[in-house]
């Protein structure tokens, strides 16, 4: 008999029954059923009561307090008809996770009996612990309070789980003090400073209507399924998410016969069920299908408003760690779960758009005579040279260093792909002479029967990590475990700057008289010339890039977390913030301090991890190897047989030299003795990371060495194809 968990495992893997596929619903039947929308508001308010909320929602004017009683009591009835008890403010930590805090709507009366009661102040404001959360310094224990406050722009929904319903309310989380504790704050900041720059350059561009100018967000979710049977036997994969140990398997993805082939059945019954939940749930899920690696899947959503997004790529995450539970999976949001093998990002593409100018990164058929695409872009391309090192920070974690700048998923030098024909309008801009557009052409294939059709302008670049891609930007480095918020923080602040630079310079240039076309691409010259650099088209993967953009262009190269988060706390930064109003220097501050502390604690963990597996698992297992090889080559010898001893004696080499490594990585933990979050940083990086791997190289030798029957981890072919 094997080692029991294992074995274990693959026997209940292998004798699972099928799920029972659902019947079928419409999507007009099921299509936001769950949501408490503007329709199903407008159909349960008194008229008056509708109209004040729809113009909060609408139109960022504020909440008038006097209606939340009336919208609670209906919110309360529609929740209760569907079967809810309890109501939750929900809301996004500093973490990258979903909070909330549960409260029954039972209220006791004074003769001993209950009602259902939800009033219009426990809507608008919660109370969960503020110094309970990561909140880098702003409240003390002591001085705990912290709000969730109502946000009444993202719509109330019911959550249907197999322990029962619940009404979740989005909520924005503050502290007494009033700073913002949460991601979605700065978010609805960063997009009323976009909002607000792009109106006066689109005035200046001479449009006269301009409504409120909003950024758009389509996420794809990249992600791994393992079967739960072997991620419970593995401490590993159920407490950090990912395999610290794991000898790459003969066969792994060098057939790249994943990619886009025929979904496994079980994964598809699971897929639709995430999709039947998200419909409910409104989230508009759009394309599923298979990733590069064995056992990797994608899902992506049309594109919402930034806001609307955000919430909903939060939504996501959990319905896929929920509902694959519910299927006998477990669902890996880790950018890494499996070394050598392809990792997961989370594709954010980006664009910002109005109702009167429609999307302002849509260069048409004629990108050189179209002022206000090229104004745009240019300020995107100005904003990602001059912020670049941000863009880093803001997808810098633990588990994102292991997938940027791996051959797989773009470096960790920021650089903007434009296209050959867009690339070649900006050169003639910075030459001074614009001649116009290459066209797409058209796509001939060569067969009769097959129709033709017009090729894109621009080729694709994968290797890019923020890429245009015909009309938005796809800003490809982001974590698949990854809160979005931050990254659109990020791009709509440094849009917002770039548009107000260009909005003063082209102010003073026409109250000057200059002409306007002459202003623009006076100002668009100004911007190649100054930030033309982050422009780069070629193959980001080539070790001559990493040299060519650090040596000649000037761009950094912020390899780990421990290198890029400390550029938050630089003065251009806090300046970039602050002037926006999107996050005061306290507000950034803290930002930093949760940010550090969490990459040096997943470090710990997994460190500690490292040394449990190996001391407890992996050791055992090597020790009972050589005792059953030591018992055999004796009594050979006995009965007069020489036994080559070579496999004993590596063996017994691998095992003292991992528990060699273990006890050095055990000491180098007890270091505490930093004088700043940022040596600490350095020290997880330099020192423990790389103690870890060593401790690895020698177990995952063991792994090739010792008999299958009595390794207790779940191997990688195991994890990776058996379904
Ligand atoms: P690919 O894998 O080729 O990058 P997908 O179709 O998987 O493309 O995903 C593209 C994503 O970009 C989708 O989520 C889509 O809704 C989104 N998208 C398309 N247009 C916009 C836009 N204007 N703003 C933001 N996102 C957009
Ligand atoms: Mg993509």
């Amino acid at each position: 008999m094997g080692y029991e968990p294992r074995t274990q495992a693959i026997y209940q893997i292998t004798h699972r029954k099928p799920i029972p596929v659902p019947p079928p619903e419409s999507l007009e039947d099921i299509w936001a059923a769950d949501v408490f929308s503007l329709s199903k508001m407008q159909a349960c308010l008194p008229k008056g009561v509708f109209k004040s909320l729809k113009k909060t929602i609408v139109s960022d004017a504020k909440l008038d307090p006097s209606v939340a009683d009336i919208v609670a009591s209906a919110m309360k009835d529609w929740a209760i008809s569907k079967g809810a008890l309890y109501y939750a403010h929900v809301f996004y930590p500093m973490t990258n996770a979903t909070a909330e805090k549960h409260d029954g709507f039972i209220s006791v009366q004074n003769d001993g009996t209950v009602i259902s009661e939800f009033s219009g102040k426990t809507l608008i404001k919660g109370e969960p612990d503020g110094s309970s959360f990561p909140n880098g310094g702003i409240r003390s224990t002591f001085e705990a309070r912290g709000y969730t406050a109502w946000d009444v722009t993202s719509p109330a929904y019911v959550m249907e789980t197999d322990n029962g319903v619940t009404l979740c309310i989005p909520t924005v989380f503050v502290s007494w003090t009033g700073e913002a504790l949460d991601k979605k704050i700065p978010l609805l900041r960063s997009i009323g400073a976009m909002n607000e720059s792009a109106t006066k350059v689109l005035k200046l561009l001479g449009n006269e209507d301009v409504a409120r100018v909003n950024s758009s967000c389509g996420a794809e979710q990249e992600y791994f399924l393992v079967d739960a049977a072997f991620a419970n036997s593995r401490p590993d994969l159920l407490l950090a998410g990912r395999t610290l140990f794991g000898k790459t398997p003969a066969k792994g993805q060098q057939f790249d016969d994943h990619y886009f082939g025929a979904i496994p059945e079980r994964v598809q019954v699971f897929m639709q069920e995430v999709e039947r939940r998200m419909y409910r749930l409104g989230i508009p899920a759009k394309t599923r299908h298979n990733e590069v690696a064995p056992g990797q899947f994608e899902i992506a959503p049309y594109f919402e408003s930034a806001d609307a997004a955000t919430d909903h790529q939060q939504l996501t995450m959990t319905i896929l760690r929920n509902t694959a539970k519910k299927h006998g999976f477990a669902c890996l949001l880790h950018e890494k779960p499996f070394a050598g093998i392809n990792g997961s990002g989370k594709h954010v593409n980006w664009s910002v758009s109005n109702a009167t100018q429609g999307n302002l990164l849509d260069p048409g058929d004629t990108p050189h005579d179209n002022i206000q695409f090229l104004t745009f872009c240019g300020a995107v391309i100005r904003g990602v040279h001059k912020y670049g090192p941000l863009l880093r920070a803001v997808i810098a974690t633990a588990s994102n260093d292991h997938r940027l700048g791996a051959n797989e998923a773009p470096p960790a030098i920021m650089s903007v792909y434009l296209g050959s024909q867009l690339e070649d309008v900006y050169e003639q801009i910075q030459k001074g002479a614009i001649i116009g557009s290459q066209p797409g052409g058209i796509m001939d294939l060569g067969v009769e029967t097959l129709p033709t059709f017009m090729k894109d302008s621009g080729d694709r670049n994968r290797t890019s990590p923020f890429a245009f891609t015909g009309n938005r930007f796809e800003f490809r480095a982001v974590g698949s475990h990854q809160s979005v918020a931050g990254p659109l923080i990020a791009m709509n602040t440094i849009l917002a700057d770039s548009l107000d630079w260009i909005a003063n310079k082209l102010e003073s240039e026409l109250s000057a008289g200059t002409e306007l076309n002459t202003a623009i691409f006076a100002i668009l010259k100004e911007i190649m010339d100054e930030h033309g650099a982050v422009v780069f088209g070629g193959d980001g993967y080539s070790a001559d890039w990493h040299k060519t953009a650090v040596e000649e262009r000037g761009l950094p190269n912020l390899p780990t977390t421990a290198d890029a988060l400390p550029v938050l706390t630089e003065g251009y930064i806090e300046e970039l913030f602050d002037k926006t109003g999107v996050l005061s220097p306290r507000e950034l501050e803290s930002r930093f301090e949760v940010y550090s502390e969490q990459y040096i604690l997943s470090i710990e963990v997994e460190a500690k991890l490292v040394i449990d597996i190996a001391k407890t698992k992996i050791y055992p297992a090597a020790v009972a190897y050589l005792s059953n090889l030591s018992t055999t080559i004796a009594s050979l010898k006995e009965s007069g047989i020489d036994f080559d001893t070579e496999i004993l004696n590596k063996v017994a080499s691998l095992t003292s030299s991992m528990m060699g490594a273990t006890s050095k990585l055990g000491i180098a933990l007890e270091k505490e003795d930093f004088s700043s979050m940022k040596e600490h940083m350095q020290y997880s990086a330099k020192t423990i990371r790389p103690l870890m791997d060593e401790v690895r190289e020698y177990a995952d030798g063991l792994e090739g060495e010792i008999a299958d029957d009595l390794w207790p981890l779940p191997k990688y072919q195991e994890m990776l194809f058996i379904k």
